[in-house]
């Protein structure tokens, strides 16, 4: 499950991240950084460990704080640093999480992500060196699809706040690129690891059944289970990421399996796992954790990706649940 052993030579330069203590950030920092190249990275606040749940921090970068919500001091940040690359991976990352903060969501998951383009375009001018642009765009801008696999050309129509912040920052990339910038997006599809946070519904549901399995947990509630999926392995995804950001042209690519799978396939999958077959018996639907409107299917078409860049996923479904079960054991049994 090496992340980027499949992607070829990469020049050496500087990167900045944003999200760079993220799932996505942390392993894209580590694969920059054992390819040799400066990884700089904006962080809320000054590192402290265990601070916020989920974050990851690496050695080798160099870390700047910085508030997405203040898109002066992210500018200034760039405009020291003068990287060669640029991947946006930050910002409000859960859709749950958007519903309750929608206006904060539209700052920095959208409005920044204008701003950074716009410093990054001005400092190229200035400098005259290309700045590449990577945005994390999301399946979340395709909301209620009307069919399913989505792909490149499926209609733009998000149906959470989150949907929409990250509409406005889809729509803006494309308008830099028209004007001759090297900005490109990825259109990243569920993507899990041991390292992705507990209020996903994957790492809810693998922790959930390994505490539950250990008899440290009686029961655990989830919203939907009707809800269907496209789950992929995040480290693949920051494969594809850095592919598409070394492709010959500035575009943008769906990232995903191609596969779906309901959310009460991943609590089967998981259970069974843990050697527990009836989860019915441990597993609570609780109707406050539903969404006002949450899309019924999402799977991503990868033919673009796959022929153009030549990436495919390494990990399929069952892998990925077991990987992040195991750890979850490992974790309760304190090794
Ligand atoms: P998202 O697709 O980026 O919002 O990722 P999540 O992992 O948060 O949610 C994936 C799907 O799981 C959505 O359709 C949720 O409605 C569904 N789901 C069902 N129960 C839960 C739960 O307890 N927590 C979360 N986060 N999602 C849930």
């Amino acid at each position: 499950m090496n992340p980027l052993s499949e992607a070829g030579p990469v020049p050496v330069g500087t990167a900045f991240l944003t999200g760079v203590t993220g799932q996505d950030g942390s392993y894209l920092a580590e694969s920059l950084l054992s390819r040799g190249w400066e990884v700089h990275g904006l962080i809320r606040d000054e590192l402290r460990p265990g601070a916020h749940e989920g974050e990851t921090t690496v050695d080798g970068v160099e870390y700047h704080v910085g508030d997405l919500s203040r898109p002066d001091a992210v500018g200034s940040i760039l405009e020291s640093v003068k990287p060669d690359l640029v991947f946006n991976l930050g910002g409000i990352s859960s859709v749950y999480q958007s519903w309750q903060h929608p206006y904060d969501t539209a700052l920095i998951s959208g409005a920044s992500v204008v701003s950074m383009l716009e410093t990054t375009w001005q400092l190229q001018q200035a400098t005259g060196k290309e700045i590449r642009f990577l945005q994390a765009s999301s399946a979340e801008l395709f909301g209620e699809a009307e069919s399913a696999p989505q792909s490149e050309t499926t209609p733009i129509r998000p149906i959470s706040p989150y949907g929409a912040a990250k509409a406005l920052a889809h729509h803006t990339v494309s308008v830099y690129r028209s004007r001759g910038m090297f900005a490109c997006s990825a259109i990243l599809y569920n993507h899990e690891s041991v390292r992705r946070p507990g209020k996903f519904v994957t790492r809810k549901i693998t922790s959930g059944a390994a505490a539950i399995a250990a008899g440290k947990l009686d029961k655990l509630s989830l919203g939907n289970l009707n809800a269907i999926r496209d789950w992929g392995w995040a480290p693949d995804f920051v494969d594809a990421m850095v592919r598409i950001i070394h492709a010959p042209e500035p575009d943008d690519f769906v990232v995903a399996t191609g596969v779906s799978h309901s959310v009460q396939d991943f609590v089967e999958a998981a259970f069974k796992a843990v050697g527990i077959d009836d989860w019915r018996a441990v597993v609570d639907v609780d109707e406050s954790l539903a969404r006002p409107t949450d899309a019924a299917e999402m799977r991503g078409d990868i033919s673009k990706i796959s022929s153009r860049l030549g990436w495919r996923p390494s990990v399929d479904f069952d892998a990925l649940v077991t990987a992040m079960v195991r750890h979850d054991q490992s974790l309760l049994a304190g090794k």
